[in-house]
């Protein structure tokens, strides 16, 4: 299976404009020493772990050793990380082949994968479209079948929208239910690992390997882990689904609108009640988010300074006469125009004068959009709403007005704000045949439930 998996890659996932462009770096070695590991256990007739020779993708922002890490950024290259990410060694003690590190937007700050230092990943589905952002090459890379499943990273959205935009499923579990160990830090009170699949049973074998507490991350909680693949076999019925007006507004594409309506359909059929919710507070999530995870960015990318990790601005080089001058000027040469934007736009909201003004105000309506999911949940037990206002856009189409870009998040970042968990399955297609997803949000830690709306769904739209 991994032969075959690289022998795809090889064919059709080539960095030559034409390709995907999903992959950054095999780890061939490492794989087939893996599966010839799976194959003699297999051959003894031992039990095999959960993940035996499933050959899986890793977001190039979670440290693999014997691989580079590169975030997607030119600042980290030639760095190589000299420990693994425990969402790697989890799937790799679970059996999972581990084939390589997959493109993203630089620190995973992007909805489109057009903000890579490495070249953009082109959609599966529409080789002239995005395949979303930031994780593009981990939802790109099951949907092309060059992997089984794949790890991404979902700070405001960047594993649901992918997913949705690339037709597969993609799982954001609450904050603290996968460790972040070995994770480069975009914004630390947003980021969370979650997994890519084609189908939901996957993805909750995925996330019962990935999740619970590690001893090397102090913000994974200690909860114990939910049966997720078990969870699968309840029924749906009698399950409450909340829908909120202010996720069908006017921006949103109709045949999206519609494909949504149908999805409720399917689950009123299942015996859910379907009622309206109000989470009124949803118009102050984008500029809510923007302001945290820029000054949480500002912070993490502050370590980035050409003595500690990948690049450094050449010693004696016009720019680099002096200590100073050679921060700035690997920072200058090795963070892309959107990381350099946040860095600026995250200073400027912690600065003294308008600490207050932004950031404070921010954390405080971040406690509002928090408090409108939790009196949703007292009523209902998942909400469902779309994952994106629009099917993938073209490449280019969004690149010169970030805040166009931006707003491609208006579905997501509500969730990420709120720590709730959140899923976007595939629920049906435009006409033009573009992949069209449904999210699925859950309260905190209570994925279970989430994942059998998921598997419903699943099963109703029959895709
Ligand atoms: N698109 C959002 C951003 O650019 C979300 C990114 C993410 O979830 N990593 O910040």
């Amino acid at each position: 299976m991994a032969e075959q998996h690289y022998a795809r890659i090889a064919a059709e996932d080539g960095p030559d404009g034409k390709g995907i462009n999903s992959f950054l770096a095999l780890s061939r070695e490492r794989a087939m020493a893996q599966a010839a590991k799976i194959d003699a256990l297999a051959a003894k007739g031992d039990a095999l772990p959960p993940l035996a020779g499933v050959p899986v993708g890793i977001k190039d922002v979670l440290t693999m050793t014997g691989s580079p890490a590169t975030a997607g950024s030119k600042i980290l290259q030639g760095y190589r990380p000299p420990y693994d990410a425990t969402a790697v060694t989890r799937l790799e003690a679970a059996g999972a082949v581990l084939l390589g590190k997959l493109n993203c937007d630089e620190f995973a700050m992007g909805s489109s994968n057009e903000n890579s230092a490495y070249g953009v990943v082109r959609n599966p589905r529409a080789l002239d479209r995005v395949p979303g952002g930031s994780s593009g090459g981990s939802a790109a890379a099951v949907a092309a079948g060059f992997a089984v499943a794949t790890l991404g990273t979902d700070t405001g959205g960047s594993i649901r929208q992918p997913a949705a935009f690339c037709g597969v499923v993609g799982v954001l579990p609450t904050y603290g239910r996968v460790s972040r160990f070995g994770l480069i830090a975009f914004a630390s009170s947003l980021d969370r690992v979650g997994p890519f699949a084609t189908n939901v049973r996957d993805a909750a074998t995925l996330l019962g390997v990935l999740a619970g507490k590690d001893e090397k991350d102090a913000t994974c909680s200690d909860r114990p882990v939910g049966d997720y693949v078990g969870a699968l076999a309840k029924p749906v019925k009698g399950l409450r689904i909340g829908v909120p007006a202010e996720y069908f507004g006017e921006g949103l594409d109709a045949e999206i609108r519609a494909a949504i309506e149908r999805t409720l359909d399917g689950l009123r059929a299942a015996g859910c009640e379907v009622k309206p919710i109000a989470l009124p507070h949803t118009k102050y999530a984008i500029p809510t988010y923007y302001v945290v995870a820029t000054a949480e960015a500002s912070a993490n990318l502050s370590r980035f300074d050409g003595v500690r990790f990948g690049l450094r601005a050449a010693a004696g080089s016009a720019g680099a006469q002096t200590l100073t001058a050679m921060f700035r000027e690997t920072r200058d040469q090795g963070f892309g125009a959107e990381v350099k934007r946040r860095i600026l736009l995250g200073t400027y909201v912690l600065s003294a004068g308008y600490y207050d003004a932004y950031y404070r105000k921010a954390q405080q309506v971040r406690t509002l959009l928090t408090r409108d999911f939790l009196t949703a949940f007292a009523e209902v037990d998942a909400i469902v709403a779309p994952v994106t206002p629009t099917p993938a856009f073209k490449l280019g189409e969004k690149t010169d007005d970030p805040v166009q870009m931006y707003l491609e998040d208006i579905c997501t970042v509500a969730a990420s704000l709120a720590g709730i968990c959140g899923i976007s399955v595939p629920c049906g297609e435009t006409k033009a045949g573009l992949p069209i997803g449904v999210q699925i949000m859950g309260r905190h830690f209570d994925e279970e439930t989430m994942l059998r709306v998921a598997l419903a769904i699943e099963d109703s739209s029959q895709l």
